[in-house]
């Protein structure tokens, strides 16, 4: 440890509440003379606490938190199931022109003529690229489109006077698909998988009955694999008086070479900060547009966009619509982006962009799959699936090689996700890595699991030992969680 806690010039960073120096400012302006407050005129009682700092020290501290992020402009971020992949720097040229960034959502309708235009040719893009008639647009994230989509189907089986319980959601479905189904206060019943990582179909059959209100089903889904009884399920679910709910978060492995709605659906989200590249990650924006079957479309939320005579219009009321999910439209930066990222690819491009991901997945698996176990046999889709068979009897678990491929420079796959298989490694690499970048991180891969099979368990125990933080206890952490960072008391005898 060094005496200031910095590493060579990785420096170490205390929380800025730690750096206060109450009375300094970055700013100098003349005391506020006692008007009113602008806050309402409540007056304060006591000081807002934020900490005093000069300018410099704000520049640093966010300069220096900067640095310890990890990020897809970092490295490779192999995380299955979010598709973490390069986001075009001309999406972001694009959506700052001042005509598009500098817009207000309440102003009047014939000065975003344009603006209104985009996302009606957003929208067709959408509902071309999945065969489906409507979309709703308005949705901030995947599961808030899961919520959506629910909510749309609700709507239609009560307009029908057909109050359904229940959702039936396949147990490889991703972790979101029951909490909205259990939020939009539906039964949850979960469906096994079978032993191809698929959806059981018997299984399904035997739930199926005329309280189920919808079937919940990934595709392709969390194990990599596309669901390839998928239209026998549609039509099955179809009969009971049931709509097939999709969860395209996926999409990105079968955009321009499948259309969900041959497949059957009727309601699926799209993220667009996972198969059209808008920026993903810290929480948002995000944004998770919904499409809709005929059946459906009529249900879903207002506003959305028209075109007529008078040129476009945002309908606001709607009698069939479920209600409003969100205010205003949607996210219009990600908007922007995902169709400058799908008008600079083309219709051939997306396509190309979805083949290439299931090659750089299946090219992982291939070169992985003699050291290393593959969950399921055959090929995958956007991402490959390993369990933790291999490591078996070398005291060397999944959590072990994730920490381990930190001190390699990469961020770890997912892992112990999905639940389906023991100790699962998902890896998604995404179109946007290089051949070469895919090699480096399998050559990582590989001499990690021949460390783990030569016995060098210790080794991995001590991971990771070059970053900035070493293994967390990660029980204590949960529980008994220490937010505060304390400098490094100074060495003890050193007489000054
Ligand atoms: C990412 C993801 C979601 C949730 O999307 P958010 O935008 O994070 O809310 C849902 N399902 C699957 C399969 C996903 O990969």
């Amino acid at each position: 440890m060094t005496t200031t806690g910095h590493r060579g010039l990785d420096h170490e960073e205390p929380l800025i509440f730690e750096q206060d120096s109450p009375g300094l400012s970055g700013v100098d302006l003349p005391l506020p003379k006692g008007g009113p407050d602008r806050l309402g005129g409540l007056g304060r009682s006591r000081p807002l606490g934020l900490p005093g700092m000069a300018e410099p020290q704000v520049v640093r501290h966010f300069t220096r938190i900067s640095q310890r992020n990890y990020a897809i402009d970092a490295g490779m971020y192999p995380l299955g199931s979010c598709t973490m992949k390069h986001n075009p720097r001309l999406n972001e040229k694009v959506v700052r022109l001042p005509g598009l960034g500098d817009l207000h959502p309440l102003q009047p309708v014939r000065t975003v003529q344009g603006a209104l235009r985009l996302v009606d040719t957003l929208a067709h893009w959408l509902k071309t690229l999945c065969g489906m008639p409507a979309v709703a647009l308005s949705p901030a994230a995947g599961a808030h489109g899961e919520l959506c989509g629910l909510m749309t189907i609700r709507a239609a089986h009560e307009a029908r006077g057909d109050a359904r319980r229940k959702v039936l959601v396949p147990e490889s479905a991703h972790g979101t698909n029951p909490a909205t189904a259990a939020l939009c206060g539906y039964d949850v019943d979960p469906i096994p998988a079978n032993d191809r990582g698929r959806l059981d179909l018997a299984a399904f059959k035997a739930k199926l009955d005329g309280s189920v209100a919808a079937l919940m089903l990934t595709n392709p889904n969390t194990c990599g694999l596309f669901e390839d009884q998928v239209i026998e399920a549609a039509d099955l679910v179809h009969r009971a008086g049931g709509y097939f709910y999709c969860d395209g978060a996926n999409f990105n492995a079968i955009v321009g070479r499948v259309r969900p709605g041959d497949l059957g659906v009727d309601a699926m989200h799209i993220n667009l900060h996972k198969t059209f590249s808008t920026p993903h990650g810290g929480g948002g924006p995000g944004s998770g547009p919904v499409v809709l079957s005929a059946a459906l479309a009529p249900y879903a939320p207002v506003p959305y966009v028209v075109h007529d005579k008078g040129g476009f219009r945002l309908i606001e009321s709607d009698p069939k619509a479920f209600g409003r999910i969100r205010a205003f439209h949607g996210q219009m930066g990600m908007f922007v982006r995902a169709l400058s990222y799908m008008m600079s690819h083309g219709g051939d491009g997306l396509r190309q962009a979805a083949e290439d991901a299931v090659l750089n997945a299946n090219y992982v698996m291939a070169r992985l799959g003699d050291l290393l176990s593959p969950a399921f046999l055959g090929p995958c889709m956007h991402e490959c699936l390993l369990d933790d068979h291999a490591l078996k009897d070398t005291g060397v678990t999944t959590l072990d090689i994730a920490k381990a491929l930190i001190d390699e420079g990469f961020h770890p796959m997912t892992v112990y996700f999905p639940l389906v298989v023991h100790g699962a490694m998902l890896i998604e690499p995404t179109e946007t890595e290089s051949k070469a970048s895919v090699d480096q991180f399998i050559a990582a891969m590989r001499a990690l699991a021949l460390r783990a099979k030569s016995g060098d368990a210790e080794f991995f125990h001590e991971s990771p030992t070059l970053a900035p933080r070493r293994r967390l206890d990660e029980t204590s952490a949960a529980r008994h969680p220490v937010l505060r960072w304390r400098p490094p008391a100074p060495p003890a005898a050193a007489a000054e």
